[in-house]
């Protein structure tokens, strides 16, 4: 039975074992059951199921999951935690639990290991400091994925929404539209965690599509297009792209905007996704 929900099976467990947080690594662990089971509900995970969770905490997620997937695949870089989760998920024999930086471990192995290389479903309430890192390298890495559910603090979810000529727009939200359909399915208030963090959290679930709604000859090299154009968000997108180490020269990339009718001192965040395919296939 998943039990940590409880906050008084929380207070209990970090009592026994005497853990203290630890801030750098963005410890804000879920204490209300009506979220827990709302994470469960909407991640759509079922009894064939192989889940990846980043960040289990003191296992408290991780139990809800255990429950519904047929298997979880978790990943832990506190290893302070991993005996309090040899404790809290001894219950369980479809849980795996690896004591590794997520930005490190090789995504697509344990996706080999664990569900014959079939796509599996990532669920977590993720460590906010490195929100941007991991949700990139699920999108752009090889691993294959059908959704990514996650936690995350509510700018960010919003940035992951957003479109062109907004303040929050940038490389995060078109890779999001890019590799899915994004939607955000629950707003949660600070003091469901302990401890609270100083932050409005969402959850959003990113829906992986089978093939993405813009065709590009090198989404890679759009990428890089993307990011340069970002990186100097002031600047107007051709200098963006000379400071990318792209080679590029300014004529070529004048050329291209005046083929594209797009002004010569236009700024990259007011590109849609479509407009940065087609700039990328010209450029290449
Ligand atoms: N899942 C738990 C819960 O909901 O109560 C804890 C979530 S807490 C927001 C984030 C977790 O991610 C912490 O347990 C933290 O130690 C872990 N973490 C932080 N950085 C990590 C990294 N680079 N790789 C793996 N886990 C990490």
């Amino acid at each position: 039975m998943a039990y940590l929900g409880k906050p008084a099976y929380t207070i209990a467990v970090l009592q026994k074992y005497n853990f203290n947080f630890r801030k750098q690594y963005g410890q804000n662990f879920l204490i209300d059951e009506g979220v827990l089971g709302d994470i469960i509900d909407k991640s759509g995970i079922g009894e064939d199921d192989c889940v990846l969770e980043i960040g289990p905490g003191i296992g408290t997620l991780t139990q809800y999951l255990a429950e519904k997937a047929r298997h979880v695949v978790t990943v832990e870089i506190d290893k302070a935690l991993i005996p309090i989760l040899a404790d809290t998920l001894s219950d369980y024999d479809n849980i795996t639990v690896i004591n590794e930086d997520i930005l490190k471990v090789d995504i697509s192995q344990i996706v080999k290991d664990h569900n014959r290389g079939e796509p599996i479903k990532v669920v977590a309430n993720l460590p906010y400091y490195i929100t941007t890192p991991i949700v990139m390298e699920l999108l752009e890495g090889d691993a294959p994925i059908d959704s990514i559910t996650v936690m995350v603090q509510k700018e960010v979810a919003d940035r992951m929404q957003c479109g062109p000529g907004t303040k929050d727009y940038g490389a995060l939200s078109l890779a999001v539209a890019y590799y899915a359909d994004a939607k955000v399915i629950l707003n949660v208030s600070p003091d469901c965690f302990m401890p609270q963090p100083k932050v409005g959290s969402s959850v959003i679930k990113l829906d992986i599509y089978d093939k993405p709604p813009v065709e590009v000859k090198s989404p890679d090299y759009m990428f890089r297009l993307i990011r340069a154009s970002f990186n100097m968000r002031r600047k107007t997108l051709v200098n963006g792209l000379l400071g990318g180490s792209l080679g590029l020269s300014r004529e070529r990339i004048e050329e291209v905007l005046d083929k594209m009718a797009l002004s010569r001192t236009v700024r990259g965040e007011a590109l849609t996704l479509e407009q940065f395919a087609e700039l990328s296939d010209l450029l290449l």
